[in-house]
């Protein structure tokens, strides 16, 4: 603990007083011993100056404690001596009774529920639920005892005033601990407590004279209970005003989690109705492949066999239609079987050839809007669509039916892609598709977004919007289905 370099400044003189290091003889002739072990000290009083002047053991044993115990009973002198001491400021904390528990095990909070600060290095003065607070003043002692004893605790020293006992402690390396501390609330008296760095090795009289008197950082209150019910009072004021602070807290958690509710609900009915479009459309695709499936099983008995598909009639359904429809059925049985799938529908005339690219333009926006346009058009028509554009070449069949489903249960295919390109490309491509498919030409129509050379016999819409399919290509499109050629080339 105490090194050779630590200066002893104080000891005890013959009579068992404390002596200063600067009121007794040189040397031996000090008659002086050591606080802590008694032995016999020498006053080495530099006549040259370059130490400070200490005692020192005089058969040079070590004694650890010694610079400690010399520094307690200095400080201890001072105060008596003086009569008065410049105590710190004071700023109590009262903290919610709630918190009491959890500031048991907080290292800073000594004596819950009340936190003391005293000197901080920022000198701000700290507010909280409940707080108090006395600056730092000098006061003049009626009465100063050393060492007596109080009950079952003995502090450093016992001091009076203005009639109230006041206890000082002093610390060098052994600072109040909670049992003592709990010892001290427990007699009710005021207590401060002196800090004195054991790391500086030596003080002279005078330095620690200032030091103690005057320096009130050099001080921390442990108690003071007239400033602890002043923050209790203090707290009691605050009642009010924390219940109302808890309780707009409490109103906007509540609000917050109804937000949250609130949220989860509308996802939950999205996610619900969602689920419930997706289970009907499977429903309405299962049906319609249903559907298909019967109608080509119908084809299959081309030597009449098969009475039991019965169309109403007690017929067999393939017998009780006209030979244009016959011709259809079985056209789009072959297909259906060997050549182009349709994922949704046999081939029916008349055929819609439609640029898709270049009229729905499904990577812009309003794509949604388009096809309900053209699904409007169509509705109630019994009309094949057949996809001319460079879609082709990206998605199959299926994936672009896909995007035209709101075109209802019709066929959507493809023109075949052939090798070459040019103006004649789309019409060549548009020939090969009825070369294949040996559909009824009675009717063709094209919509397209671009001029080609079209044969005269076909009716043709080159949109003329720069936004797609707009509502006037809709309405010239109907005219075009329905035989009305108010356009074409
Ligand atoms: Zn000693």
């Amino acid at each position: 603990m105490a090194s050779p370099d630590h200066r002893i400044p104080f000891a005890l003189d013959k009579h068992g007083n404390i002596a200063s290091i600067e009121e007794v003889e040189n040397g031996a002739a000090c008659a002086c011993t050591c606080p802590s072990c008694s032995a016999p000290l020498i006053a080495r009083q530099s006549k040259t100056g370059k130490t400070v002047w200490h005692f020192a053991h005089a058969k040079g044993y070590g004694c650890s404690e010694a610079f400690e115990s010399s520094l307690h009973l200095g400080v201890k002198r001072i105060i008596e001596d003086a009569g008065w001491l410049e105590l710190p400021e004071c700023n109590v904390l009262r903290y919610p009774d709630e918190f009491v528990e959890a500031l048991r095990t907080s290292a800073e909070v000594c004596h819950p529920p009340y936190s003391y600060r005293t000197h901080e290095l920022n000198p701000v003065r700290r507010r909280g639920p409940g707080e108090a607070f006395a600056p730092a003043r000098r006061v003049e002692f009626e009465s100063v005892q050393l060492e007596k004893r109080e009950g079952n605790i003995r502090p450093d020293i016992v001091a009076t005033v203005a009639g109230k006992t006041l206890y000082v402690e002093v610390a060098v390396h052994n600072p109040v601990d909670r049992d003592k501390l709990a010892k001290i609330r427990a007699r009710g008296n005021a207590t401060i407590e002196i800090s004195i760095d054991p790391k500086r090795s030596t003080w002279t009289p005078d330095e620690l004279r200032t030091f103690v008197l005057e320096n009130a950082r050099s001080k921390a209150w442990l108690f003071n209970p007239r400033l602890e019910e002043k923050a209790d009072q203090d707290y009691e004021a605050k009642a009010e005003l924390r219940k109302r602070i808890a309780n707009d807290e409490a109103e906007a958690r509540r609000r917050h989690e109804a937000y949250l509710e609130k949220i989860d609900d509308q996802r939950r009915r999205e996610r619900e109705k969602k689920m419930a479009a997706q289970r009907e459309l499977a429903v309405a695709r299962a049906a319609k492949l249903e559907e298909i499936r019967r109608n080509a099983g119908t084809l299959t008995r081309t030597d009449g066999a098969g009475t039991e598909d019965r169309n109403g009639l007690g017929l067999p359904s393939w017998m009780s239609e006209s030979p244009e429809v016959s011709f259809q059925r079985a056209n789009a049985y072959r297909i259906l079987s060997k050549e182009t799938p349709s994922p949704t529908h046999p081939v029916l005339a008349p055929v819609l050839f439609l640029d898709l690219d270049g009229l729905l333009r499904p990577q812009q926006e309003g794509f949604d809007e388009r096809v309900q346009r053209l699904a409007a058009v169509l509705a109630g028509r019994l009309c094949s669509v057949i996809v001319t554009s460079e879609i082709r070449r990206k998605c199959n069949a299926h994936q672009v039916a896909g995007m035209l489903k709101e075109l209802g249960g019709r066929h959507i295919g493809f023109t075949p892609t052939l090798e070459g390109g040019g103006p004649q490309q789309c019409v060549a491509e548009i020939n090969a598709w009825m070369m294949r498919n040996l559909m009824p030409t009675s009717k063709i129509v094209v919509a397209h977004s671009t001029v080609q050379p079209f044969p005269a016999a076909w009716d043709v819409l080159i949109g003329q919007s720069e936004c797609g399919f707009s509502d006037a290509d809709g309405f010239r499109l109907m005219d075009l289905m329905a035989n009305k050629r108010t356009w074409g080339h």
